[in-house]
């Protein structure tokens, strides 16, 4: 690639809690450790979307931020669904992957609607999954985050779960699912942030954008990131 790697984080103002920022610098980081050149573009509502999106994130927030960001999130669905159907890799967390879903139904039984990016749907239960959480990938291993939120996640035929539960609820606190991947977009409700914490995923991602393998990078960051995992593995819920 000659020009620089196109970071697009999606609704940086309104879509944003427990550190997702983090995601974004942890792409950047390890874009540039590896040589890479890298444009971070934050997008907020109104703003022109980048014609050369590399790489998209997108974070979690309240309801009220949902709602703030819903009717430009479906202007900017055709340009999504294109993005995702040519293999750019996508990492939504929490809010974000409630709404790249069919739709969220909040605790008040308002229904925000969701672009359908993902085969998923989402309700409001009785009470916020909230705590530490420790996931196992088929391929990665073990990946640790934080989650809260009201809405429980059923995932459709059309997806496969990101992860399965060792600690904690994911999707929805019952069927042992957490997040969901389709081509290269992944869904998941891991804050943490995910990526500083789990870098094997941040790389997943940063593979898929650029097209190459890549060498693990060895160095404190990644000394940390499994600290942080075993250490989230002993805390008690
Ligand atoms: N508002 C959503 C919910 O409560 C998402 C929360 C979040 O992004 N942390 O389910």
């Amino acid at each position: 690639m000659t020009r620089p790697v196109r970071v697009v984080w999606l609704y940086a103002r309104d879509m944003n809690v427990y550190g997702d920022r983090g995601n974004v610098l942890t792409l950047a980081r390890r874009l540039e450790w590896r040589g890479f050149p890298v444009t971070v573009t934050e997008y907020n509502p109104g703003d022109p979307f980048p014609a050369d999106a590399d790489l998209l994130v997108g974070g979690g927030g309240q309801d009220s931020g949902q709602d703030r960001i819903h009717a430009d999130l479906h202007a900017l669905g055709p340009r999504l669904a294109e993005l995702a159907a040519r293999g750019t890799p996508m990492l939504m967390i929490c809010g974000m992957y409630q709404l790249f879903g069919r739709f969220f139904r909040t605790g008040e039984g308002r229904v925000i609607e969701g672009l359908g990016l993902l085969d998923l749907e989402t309700r409001a239960g009785p009470r916020r999954l909230i705590g530490n959480v420790v996931v196992r990938h088929p391929d990665l291993g073990d990946v640790v985050g934080y989650e809260n939120h009201s809405g429980q996640t059923f995932l459709g035929d059309g997806v496969r779960p990101f992860a399965t539960v060792v600690r904690g609820a994911g999707n929805n606190g019952r069927d042992g699912t957490e997040g969901a991947v389709h081509r290269n977009v992944i869904g998941s409700y891991l804050h943490g942030p995910l990526l500083p914490k789990n870098p094997a995923v941040a790389d997943l991602l940063i593979e898929r954008a650029v097209h190459r393998d890549l060498e693990p990078l060895a160095g404190t960051a990644d000394r940390f990131a499994a600290l942080s995992r075993r250490v989230a593995m002993r805390r008690p819920r």
